[in-house]
């Protein structure tokens, strides 16, 4: 795998939504050209053949410039929308509509297309239509329908968004329709599962335990958009491998103005937890139809950065907007020079009884007591280059790993840069072989120091941790790579 090819390095990483604007060959080159390093699949839209043909044009495209790109597939949960209106209502305040599951939408009737909804609601609650715009309070709910006093009028048209901030318990975050996206994801090999209106880490659970069954064990990347899942924050936390703070239905359930706190409580959280974590959602809104960005989309974007955001999710900027490239143009000048202020700063202290996590606090430090140049990490799981990332290093990442799976997993997180090397020989050969690869692929100066991790090394029946420190000697002491397998294709 190569180096990422822009001239300054980059840490944050880029996750593009793909869809009509990006989803041809040539698109899905040049978005990873310029700085792609994940592509997601909104399963809210577009049918499973052309998912299957995005998924079959990243890795085509991946293999013929030597890059490793992450595909994550985004679950669209229990998103539900309004139903075909014979014609478009303006709802006044005070009137009283009736929300249905199915058919055709006219007078005051309303279908939801979810037929079960009334179980979950009770009178009182609020349901907002059409991105929040339209408030209702039920008055009465029950199976042949909910009735609604609108609290706050407005415009409604076919297909917009239905949001119901409060649900009661036994309402399933991953519905069967989930189930069958994700069946086919797993055997398309997807790398991240986003699963959406996440309420508590039992729907986390739900879907581990599915793919677990299923023999695979993609990440999985919890959606917060929900008050609820705020509330249930670090339990989800603690059961996700990834968490993205879903601006865009988070500040439909709740008051806008509560966005910038709750973004960085989440990313707060996370960091603390070594969890990496997206910032999603209008990062470059203006950009759908404009070719430069607002001044208040730069300094959101550099904000979440220095929050301690992982990644930044386009949504509709590359999925149908007019800009795909320069918007993953900007993301990487902006990362760029917003990186370059951030100090290595110091997270929570490491549990005092965590071994990874006491020794990637000593490898961060050793690093920059000697003044490495990498820090590097040799795993096949990938918690060890990610706790290193947790301490925000401003040197690389290089996390080697004998898996392409696992290796592009990592692709999501700040400051790595996975590699697959093989294995086999033994510890000594394997480390020597990443010393190796690393002087192919990086510019590695005579006299570099550099910090190697290794986890899980056997010696005569154990299993631990090891923590290497080298100065490396001048260029000609390390031979030559016996091709080592340099990309995901093997080549
Ligand atoms: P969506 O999720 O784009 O699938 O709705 C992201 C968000 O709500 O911000
Ligand atoms: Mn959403």
């Amino acid at each position: 795998m190569r180096r990422p090819e822009q001239g300054r390095l980059r840490r944050t990483k880029i996750v593009c939504t793909i869809g009509p604007a990006s989803e041809s060959d040539e698109m899905v080159e040049r978005l990873i050209r310029a700085g792609m390093d994940c592509a997601r699949l909104n399963f809210s839209h577009g049918d499973l053949d052309r998912h299957a043909k995005v998924i079959s044009a990243v890795r085509k495209a991946s293999a013929r410039l030597e890059r490793q790109t992450a595909i994550m597939q985004d679950l669209p949960g229990p998103k539900i929308r309004v139903g075909r209106l014979k014609k478009e209502l303006d709802l006044r305040e005070g009137s009283v509509v009736t929300l249905v599951g199915e058919g055709e939408g006219e007078g005051d009737v309303i279908p939801i297309g979810y037929r079960g909804l009334g179980r979950y609601v009770s009178p009182g609650s609020s349901i907002y239509l059409a991105d929040g715009t339209i408030r209702l309070k039920v008055l009465k709910a029950g199976e042949e329908g909910i009735s609604c006093r609108c609290v706050t009028g407005g415009h409604l048209l076919s297909g917009k968004g239905v949001n119901v901030p409060r649900l009661k318990q036994g309402f399933r975050a991953f519905t069967e329709q989930d189930e069958r996206f994700l069946e086919f994801g797993m055997e398309n090999g997807v790398d991240l599962v986003a699963v959406s209106f996440v309420r508590s880490h039992l729907d986390v659970m739900q879907v581990r335990d599915f793919t677990r069954k299923k023999g695979r064990d993609p990440v999985i990347v919890a959606k917060i958009e929900k008050k609820e899942a705020v509330d249930d924050l670090k339990s989800i936390v603690r059961v996700s491998d990834m968490v993205m703070v879903a601006r865009g239905d988070l500040g439909v359930e709740n008051p806008v103005e509560k966005i910038p706190m709750m973004q960085k409580a989440i990313i707060s959280d996370c960091n603390a937890e070594g969890v990496p974590v997206i910032t999603a959602t209008q990062i470059l809104e203006s950009m759908v139809k404009n070719p430069t960005p607002t001044r208040a989309e730069v300094t959101d974007i550099a904000n979440a950065i220095l929050d301690g955001t992982d990644a930044l999710m386009l949504s509709e900027e590359t999925a149908v907007g007019a800009f795909p490239v320069e918007c993953v143009e900007v993301l990487h000048r902006v990362s760029v020079t917003t990186e370059e202020r951030m100090v290595g700063r110091q997270p929570a202290p490491a549990a005092s009884e965590d071994v990874k996590d006491s020794l990637s606090e000593a490898a961060y430090m050793l690093s920059r007591s000697v003044g490495a140049g990498f820090l590097l990490s040799l795993t096949n799981s990938l918690t060890m280059a990610t706790r290193l990332s947790k301490f925000r290093p401003r040197i690389p990442i290089i996390a080697f790993t004998q898996d392409e799976r696992q290796s592009r997993k990592l692709n999501v997180v700040w400051g790595v840069y996975p590699t697959v090397v093989d294995g086999g020989d033994g510890i000594t050969e394997l480390m020597a072989r990443c010393i190796r690869n690393l002087r192919s692929q990086w510019p590695v100066g005579k006299g570099e120091k550099l910090v190697m991790v290794c986890d899980d090394v056997r010696l005569s029946g154990q299993s631990g941790e090891l923590l290497f420190a080298v100065e490396l000697k001048g260029a000609g002491s390390v031979p030559r790579p016996r091709r080592s397998r340099s990309s995901p294709s093997g080549r």
